[in-house]
């Protein structure tokens, strides 16, 4: 599967080769529509991935970026600059094409009182828990409003005066006059304006009176001539009330509503509404924290749009709801980092090395390579000198058989260096290793001895007179439950927080080329995985890493064990 493969034929894109084939359409015009109440996730990356590039493999088409701003209580322009940015860094453009569902509220009126006078649409005086009362259940049918027979006079007057705003918020609302014994809830007369005294982002205190979304989303998308509608499972039973709307309005053109699975990940959440208690409460340090599966926290994390791409395209499109695992978007962004990431030596904890039989004060600049399978990224070079670093997992007092690192008189490799040899061991007074005395063999320059005898192991190193120290943040899973939307009785999502998804390592050492790295850059330290400088708390002399991905899966060996 190579992600310039032409994309399968899901059944999303079967229907728009027919109604193209049919004639019933020339173009495809799409629309991703977020609520600017929060920062986009991944789960809206699929639904980006999806609206968008269906318009870049279409003769013609084109997909909007459309901000559904109708409940001004919970939308704040914050939300809509960072969905655009998040929106471009993933790769796409809608060109002329920005829209704001509140750009739509004097035609929304009109449609309203058109509503009212072919007798559609009602003032209802009932209270927001009387509503709810009088529209039943799934198993009983609801009762009609008493105010459900208001003249069309009568509901003009009351509609307009709601404008005007004469009532105060919550003592009455529009409806919809469908049928309250629909099987339907959503037809059961559903609301389609409110009263509601709230400054919005861009329409200031001009309205106290704003549509639903589900009375918006339909005209918005008629009057924006979108041709096919994407949304989520969970509009499926709106789906009748989108066509109702359309269908009684003298709109220009009747688009058509399809719904797929939303995207939900294992171990993490998808749903604004939870990710916004994440950052109010403080259990992450904002929208962008590199635990969060918000866009941008995944890319402050290290993620590349390529690889958030690759892996929308892998997961594919369903009709049924699944859990994706972890694994496979890390499998995405591993995938592309090992094609382009330049390799670099971090040693994250150190272990100092002294190498006894080598001059005192000389330095020597050492050849390494930025990318083994790939010759055109270049070359660099890292001093080299007496005292080095290790990594302290690469040596051992007691090596079980199969560690063929670095251990009292064995022989190692140093990567793009020399065989060194552990002579003699320092402790301190509690009996931990604080030191090694090694000696190298200058025949070894290169990687291999001229006599022919061979070391098994290979290590990363930096010259402790020349490294520069980092902090680097080791990330995990932020819940420790598959599903933590699906907590047990009396517990709430945030039980489940993993008290080790971030582990922060100070005193770490890197190599000297990595002092100026631009943020989010991302490299392979090598044998420990990809990191990339982080965007926020990282600067010349104060350089902090954040570790995008492990090399291979170690969640699943910890679980395993
Ligand atoms: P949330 O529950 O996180 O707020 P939402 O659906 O309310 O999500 P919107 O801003 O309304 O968020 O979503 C914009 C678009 O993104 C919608 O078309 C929605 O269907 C889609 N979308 C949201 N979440 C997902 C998901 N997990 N997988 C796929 N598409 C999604
Ligand atoms: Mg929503």
């Amino acid at each position: 599967m190579s992600s310039d493969a032409a994309p399968s034929r899901d059944f999303i894109r079967k229907i728009i080769d027919e109604d193209l084939a049919s004639g019933k359409h020339k173009e495809v015009v799409t629309r991703f529509p977020p609520e600017p109440n929060g920062y986009l996730h991944i789960g809206h990356a699929k639904s980006i991935c999806l609206n968008f590039g269906l318009a870049l493999e279409f003769p013609n088409s084109r997909c909007h970026m459309r901000f559904d701003d109708t409940n001004p209580s919970k939308e704040e322009e914050e939300y809509v600059q960072s969905i655009l940015a998040d929106v471009q860094w993933l790769g796409f453009d809608w060109g002329e094409h920005l829209y704001f569902a509140s750009d739509y509220f004097d035609q929304l009126y009109e449609y309203a009182e058109h509503l009212i006078q072919t007798g559609k649409a009602y003032v209802c005086d009932l209270t927001p828990d009387e509503i709810r009362e009088y529209r039943g259940t799934l198993t009983a049918p609801g009762k009609e409003s008493p105010y459900r027979d208001r003249t069309v006079e009568e509901n003009l007057d009351l509609f307009r005066r709601m404008r005007a705003g004469e009532f105060p918020d919550g003592s009455r609302v529009l409806r919809a006059k469908i049928d309250m014994a629909s099987g339907n809830i959503n037809l059961r007369d559903p609301v389609l304006y409110r009263i509601l005294r709230a400054s919005h982002h861009r329409t200031g205190d001009r309205w106290c009176l704003y549509p639903m979304y589900d009375y918006t989303h339909p005209i918005s998308d008629a009057l924006e001539g979108i041709t096919h509608s994407l949304c989520t499972l969970e509009f499926e039973d709106h789906r009748p009330l989108y066509d109702w709307t359309l269908d009684h309005l003298p709109v220009p053109c009747h688009p058509r509503q399809i719904e797929f699975a939303r995207l939900n990940l294992a171990y993490t959440v998808v749903s604004k509404r939870k990710l916004i208690k994440l950052v109010q409460h403080g259990h992450v340090s904002g929208w962008d924290d590199p635990r969060m599966p918000t866009i941008s926290g995944i890319r402050r994390r290290g993620y590349t749009p390529e690889a958030i791409r690759a892996f929308c395209e892998r997961i594919g499109l369903a009709k049924n709801d699944s859990i994706v695992d972890m694994a496979l978007l890390e499998y995405c962004i591993r995938e592309d980092l090992n094609e382009r990431a330049p390799r670099a030596m971090a040693v994250l904890q150190p272990l100092k090395v002294v190498i006894t039989n080598y001059p005192a004060g000389k330095t020597e600049e050492l050849t390494a390579q930025n990318h083994p399978q790939q010759p055109e990224m270049g070359q660099r070079t890292v001093p080299f000198s007496r005292e080095i670093y290790i990594e302290q997992d690469d040596f051992m007092e007691q090596p079980p058989k199969k560690f063929f690192r670095l251990a009292p008189g064995r022989e190692v490799r140093l990567r793009y260096a020399y065989f060194i040899k552990c002579e003699e061991v320092v402790k301190d007074a509690s009996g931990k290793v604080v030191e090694l005395c090694c000696t190298y063999d200058p025949a070894t320059i290169g990687g291999a001895a001229p006599d022919g005898r061979k070391v098994k192991g290979t290590i990363h190193w930096v010259s402790a007179a020349h490294a520069v120290a980092a902090e680097v943040r080791l990330y995990d899973r932020l819940f420790t439950k598959e599903n933590p939307d699906d907590a047990e009785e009396g517990k709430d999502f945030r039980d489940y927080l993993n008290p080790e998804s971030l582990i922060t390592l100070t005193g770490c050492m890197v190599e000297p080329s990595l002092a100026n790295s631009a943020p989010e850059q991302g490299y392979q330290f090598e044998r420990q995985g990809y990191f990339c400088a982080d965007r926020r708390d990282s600067r010349p002399g104060h350089l902090v890493f954040n570790r995008t991905v492990t090399l291979r899966d170690s969640w699943e060996k910890t679980k395993e064990k």
